[in-house]
């Protein structure tokens, strides 16, 4: 019982279980399963059936990483939920649905910040008492009250982002109640640089391994906002570990000094100056769980294009003067560099993907080292301001947060098999930015060369893809970002000229493809299935080899390529080709193009299936060819190396 009871307690932020907790706290069989296996040889296992998860069947051992109380083996669905259309996520399981939160915040002039956050919850089940809420553990809570004035007790150890709270009447399924929780803290704190960064946020922020650390200021003149926790900042019924939150309706209204200025999600529908106080008050265009703000002493300028909706970019001028001073090489105009690929970005995304759901963005700097997307409002690390950057990583890095409003925010990754969906398309689309409206060819296929040399080094010993979020506690977490990030974007460059016309380069097809899917699932989750119905309705053809290799697969393919010419009759060459597969599974399958080039200067592009250990075929060619190049354009994620003709 004490092995089972360590993995079910957190003993230092005194956390239990929480779906375990629920039942205890409310009475209620609620279907929570735990055993402990203790083996004679090897080492113990747990097996787990939670109700609150979006995969209920969970086997886990002891966690290997530090802070870590387990780890998952395998997880999967119920039987009977096996034929579900669209799978459930963790938030779709709570006992509570929560449909809408009105939050009313003042920041002071030291920065202080208090809020009264008003929810409303409906029950998902009977005899509903308790219920869990997250709160950044900076964040003391005043009183939880609910619509009638009933006082709700709360439990909420020391340090804990854990508030339980007690409502003063049980809720039943059907039934819908609010309640206020006030709250107050230093959530926003004003300082140097050096801080620690916050906890990164897993379905939004860029990935590791930019592994850009914020970088102190020796000198410590430079002054800095901190928004501490742009996640739980507010009361988060049931946020898992993994971040699925549930969307809601979200009416946020924030007072804060007027030489202050503040940006936040959706729609500003109102911004009015009070003396020394402004207030502002925006409101989600639709429910969402990606709710945030920024607040700081910046200079705001206005991007204002009719072919883009309005643009607002927020930096801390003052700061990047201060850096400048003390010695740190900024960019000549880094706010012109960042503003203009903002703005390119939402128009090239707009023009590739469909008109994206916010009408009006914010851009607004943060003092730590990654980025993250809410509906309208971008989070940029104050790096991208400051760097000088070859590689185009920078550029990058700006797109990608600014596609997230396609992917993330416009179409929901369903759940955490799915997080390549928002991460691996946002990256994909930054560097399909580079490529096609920065026109840099040489940094777009040098990052791709770059990371299919990360993904190879640890192909033999990664999670695939498709495990999505869970790769995060994995003993190797930069696996997450190389997999999910990295070879996600690669998975749609293999797509993309899958579907390329080599004869005329056009990649219509790719695009068309694109634009149907962001279409269809514009406002809604989507699946890896999903995407793969809309790739097989336009190439017309079944693609489960495809996913079944490249998402829920590891192998990558090496190709070792020779090839021999021999004049036949009537001025034809009979071309010979033999490709040898390595490190694959023995029916791994894929079309790899072949590009021509003929002594007389013609050039053709044709495509090759490559199939098992040995591919042979022959060509008849109207030229002499006089150079071969198999995997052009970067168009399969596999190596190839030549051999000699035997
Ligand atoms: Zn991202």
């Amino acid at each position: 019982m004490g092995d089972a009871v360590d993995h079910l307690v957190d003993g230092r932020v005194r956390s239990a279980h929480p779906t375990l907790m629920s039942a205890l706290l409310n009475g209620d069989s609620n279907g929570f399963f735990y055993a402990y296996v203790k083996r004679e040889s090897g080492e113990d296992l747990m097996l787990e059936v939670d109700p609150q998860k979006g995969e209920q069947v969970l086997l886990l051992r002891g966690g290997r990483l530090e802070g870590q109380k387990t780890q998952t083996v395998c997880q999967f669905p119920e039987a009977t939920d096996l034929g579900d259309s669209v799978p459930p996520s963790d938030g779709d399981r709570n006992p509570l649905k929560i449909e809408a939160y009105r939050i009313e915040a003042t920041i002071e002039k030291g920065l202080g910040f208090a809020a009264a956050a008003t929810m409303r919850v409906t029950g998902r089940r009977d005899g509903v008492r308790w219920a869990r809420f997250n709160l950044f553990k900076e964040l003391e809570v005043d009183s939880v009250v609910d619509e009638t004035g009933a006082v709700d007790t709360f439990f909420r150890a020391s340090k804990s982002p854990e508030v339980w709270v007690r409502f003063s009447a049980v809720l039943q399924a059907g039934e819908t109640r609010s309640l206020r929780v006030v709250y107050h803290g230093d959530l926003i704190t004003f300082g140097t640089l050096g801080r620690p960064t916050v906890q990164r946020r897993v379905f939004t922020p860029r990935g590791p391994p930019r592994g850009t650390p914020i970088v102190g200021d020796p000198v410590g003149t430079s002054q800095w906002y901190f928004m501490r926790d742009p996640n739980t900042w507010f009361p988060r019924l049931g946020l898992s570990t993994y971040g699925a939150s549930q969307p809601a309706d979200m009416d946020l209204t924030f007072h804060a000094p007027s030489r202050y200025r503040l940006a936040s999600i959706g729609r500003l529908v109102e911004s009015r100056t009070d003396g020394a106080v402004q207030t502002t008050h925006w409101v989600a265009e639709r429910p969402t769980g990606e709710a945030s703000f920024n607040v700081g002493a910046f200079d705001e300028s206005e991007i204002r294009d009719p072919r883009i909706p309005p643009v607002t970019l927020q930096v801390n001028t003052e700061g990047h003067r201060a850096l400048r001073a003390a010695g740190f090489f900024g960019g000549l105009n880094p706010e012109g560099d960042v503003g203009a690929d903002v703005a390119n970005s939402l128009g090239f995304f707009s023009q590739a993907f469909g008109p994206p759901l916010p009408h009006q963005f914010y851009a607004t700097e943060i003092p730590y080292g990654y980025g993250q997307a809410f509906p309208g409002l971008i989070y940029l690390s104050l790096v991208t301001f400051q760097t000088v950057n070859e590689s185009g990583t920078e550029e990058t890095f700006r797109a990608h947060e600014m596609a997230h409003q396609w992917w993330g925010i416009g179409v929901d990754a369903a759940t955490y098999r799915d997080a390549w969906l928002s991460e691996g398309f946002a990256d994909f689309s930054g560097l399909w930015y580079m490529q096609l409206f920065l026109k840099d060819n040489e940094k777009f296929f040098k990052q791709l060369d770059d990371w299919r040399r990360d993904i190879r080094a640890r192909r033999g010993d990664i999670a695939p893809i498709g495990l999505g979020t869970r790769l995060i506690g994995t003993d190797h977490p930069g696996d997450y970002s190389l997999m999910i990030y990295r070879k996600g974007a690669w998975v749609l460059q293999m797509l993309r000229n899958m579907m390329l016309d080599f004869r005329t380069m056009k990649e219509d097809a790719f695009t068309a493809m694109m634009q149907d899917f962001y279409r269809q699932y514009r406002g809604r989750r989507a699946s890896t299935r999903d995407f793969q119905r809309v790739v097989e309705r336009h190439v017309d053809t079944p693609m489960d080899w495809f996913f079944d290799e490249w998402v829920n697969g590891t192998a990558i393919p090496t190709y070792i390529f020779s090839w021999h010419a021999e004049p036949e009759s009537g001025n034809r060459y009979l071309l010979r080709l033999r490709i040898r597969q390595e490190e694959v599974p023995k029916e791994f399958v894929m079309p790899v193009p072949l590009s021509i080039e003929f002594a007389d200067g013609g050039r053709a592009t044709i495509r090759v299936t490559v199939r098992g250990p040995l591919t042979e075929t022959e060509l008849h060619l109207p030229a002499q060819p006089s150079k071969l190049e198999l995997n052009p354009l970067n168009s399969v994620l596999g190596e190839v190396k030549a051999e000699g003709w035997k």
